[in-house]
């Protein structure tokens, strides 16, 4: 119990992604006077955005999925989301495109998706009823049981063991898929989600196919405003709560005392006392250099220093001056070659020569985020992390940008260059520099098996009994579903550790 506070406890959140925004607002709610510091002159993290001649340009995810995860930290604190943010349908979920082009609507109307299937290759409609109970089975016991419940002891990993064996996570996704489906082009179409948390689906756990049942059960969304006006619906419920969220404050230091998190120092010599830190900052940065003054610190980082990375990305954010009006929301182009690129993008120490690019067209749903007659955009390919390929990406980017807007050009956006109003690109580095990342990696930890649940690192320090982790780098992973369901899992350690379990944690 604290003396300054007259008994409150307090808690220092550190970087306000969406894993640090979601805890805040349990905590906050829960009755912990809660401070969150960003390191950036704006909340959301991966989640950032940009404003550019009357563009609005949302920096990471921009498929929104599993509402009722969002919806209930507005309802745990008897508020409704619905007053601070609009969510909108998304159909189809994507338009998945091939050189040649061929399209398929993966939408979620079941009539629909048969005919596109049957079209591809007869046998595989009933394979993809097979293949949609298998992820509807993994997502129950995946997600809706484990996925916000964390893993402290290997006790409770033996636990699961069962569970996983029968669902036979040791397989990876592609081949799970292809176990189910023949067609080629299908086997790309239900296998490539695992990329949009950082796996290969030639070596992530199947555990991960659950990816289409979320999407099918919830549905895909995107906020009115942008992925960003969430963030900020989110922040205005935590300052409506009561909670101080501080910009522009970067974390130097975790100070200890007896074995206990004690303060955090900002960059500017800032020092805020607390009971307990939790960490939303990148899990090795934040052993690395925020403890990296304390033999816990130098010893965690040293050991996650030898696991294995997300791949990176890059990103083009450009404002169009007129609209393609064929494009859907989210499209995915897929390149001429599949498992060969991402087995280059994951290991391979240069740029492979092809690329597969998503591409966002927000104002398909949301014309507000562009002016009058005009589009924003961003199209982004993932590309090796600093680790595995060391790009001076100053050098490189640009040409980069170049050979990407020339494939679009010549795919799918006729004109692109001769339209364009504003650009700018957000590559490796800048997710080393701007965001702290280990490697520059977009998803921290890279999602296999060996890499999950109790063997990511834990929702609580193994040693300093009042430190927790939020965000990527922690169990369930990356994703904002997975990101968000961090936060219920270290916020139900810190409110137990605090004794204030089952006040609105
Ligand atoms: C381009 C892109 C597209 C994506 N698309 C999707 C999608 O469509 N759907 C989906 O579900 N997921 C998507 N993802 C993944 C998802 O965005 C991330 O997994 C998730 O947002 C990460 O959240 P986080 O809580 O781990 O924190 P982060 O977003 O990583 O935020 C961490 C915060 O900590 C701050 N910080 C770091 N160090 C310090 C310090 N020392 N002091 C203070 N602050 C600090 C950082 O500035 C940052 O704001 C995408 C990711 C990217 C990059």
């Amino acid at each position: 119990m604290n003396q300054a506070t007259g008994g409150v406890r307090r808690a220092v959140v550190i970087g306000a992604g969406f894993g640090g925004l979601a805890l805040a607002i349990r905590l906050q709610r829960a009755g912990v006077q809660t401070t969150l510091l960003e390191k950036r002159d704006k909340p959301g993290g991966r989640a950032y955005v940009y404003h550019d001649r009357g563009f609005t340009f949302d920096a990471g995810p921009t498929v929104i999925t599993d509402p009722p995860a969002l919806e209930e930290l507005f309802s745990g604190a008897s508020k409704r989301m619905a007053d601070y943010v609009e969510l909108l349908p998304v159909s189809p979920f994507y338009r998945l495109c091939w050189e040649d082009g061929y399209s398929f609507d993966y939408v979620n109307d079941q009539a629909q998706l048969d005919r596109q299937i049957h079209a591809l290759n007869p046998r595989d409609v009933a394979g993809y009823q097979r293949f949609l109970a298998y992820s509807r089975a993994v997502y129950e016991e995946g997600y809706v049981k484990l996925g916000t419940v964390p893993f402290l002891s290997f006790r409770s990993m033996i636990g699961v063991a069962p569970q996983l064996a029968k669902l036979q996570a040791w397989r990876n996704v592609y081949s799970m898929v292809a176990k189910f489906v023949e067609n080629d082009r299908l086997r790309q179409a239900l296998s490539f989600h695992s990329l949009l948390v950082g796996g290969n689906p030639f070596e992530t756990s199947s555990i991960y196919a659950l990816i289409h049942a979320l999407e099918r059960q919830g549905g895909v969304w995107f906020p009115r405003g942008g992925t960003g006006a969430l963030v900020q619906g989110m922040v205005r419920l935590f300052e409506d709560l009561g909670g101080r969220l501080e910009l522009n404050a970067e974390v130097a230091r975790i100070e200890l005392e007896a074995g206990r998190a004690k303060a955090v120092i900002t960059g500017d010599g800032r020092r805020f006392d607390t009971d307990a830190v939790a960490s939303n900052a990148d899990v090795v940065n934040t052993y690395k250099q925020l403890l990296g003054h304390e033999e816990r610190g130098r010893d965690e980082a040293k050991r996650l220093s030898g696991k294995r990375f997300s791949m990176s990305l890059f990103v083009i954010h450009f404002g169009l001056k007129r609209r393609h009006e064929h494009l859907q929301h989210h499209t995915v182009c897929f390149g001429p070659r599949y498992r060969e690129l991402i087995d280059e993008i994951f290991k391979r120490e240069t740029l492979a020569d092809d690329f597969s690019l998503y591409l966002h067209a927000p104002c398909v749903t949301d014309p507000s985020l562009a002016p009058e007659g005009c589009a924003s955009h961003y199209v982004l390919a993932p590309v090796p992390h600093l680790g595995t390929a060391d790009i001076d990406w100053a050098e490189e980017g640009p040409k980069y940008r170049d050979r990407i807007f020339e494939y679009l050009e010549r795919h799918y956006m006729p004109g692109l260059r001769g339209d364009l109003v504003t650009h700018r690109i957000f590559t490796p580095q800048d997710f080393r520099d701007e965001l702290n990342a280990h490697l520059g990696s977009a998803f921290s930890l890279e999602p296999i098996l060996t890499q999950s649940a109790w063997f990511r690192p834990h929702n609580r320090d193994d040693v300093i009994p009042n430190l927790y982790i939020v965000g990527a780098g922690t169990h369930p992973g990356a994703g904002v579903p997975g990101v968000v369901g961090s936060a219920k899992a270290t916020a139900g350690l810190m409110l137990e550790d605090f004794m204030l379990k089952g006040q609105a944690g």
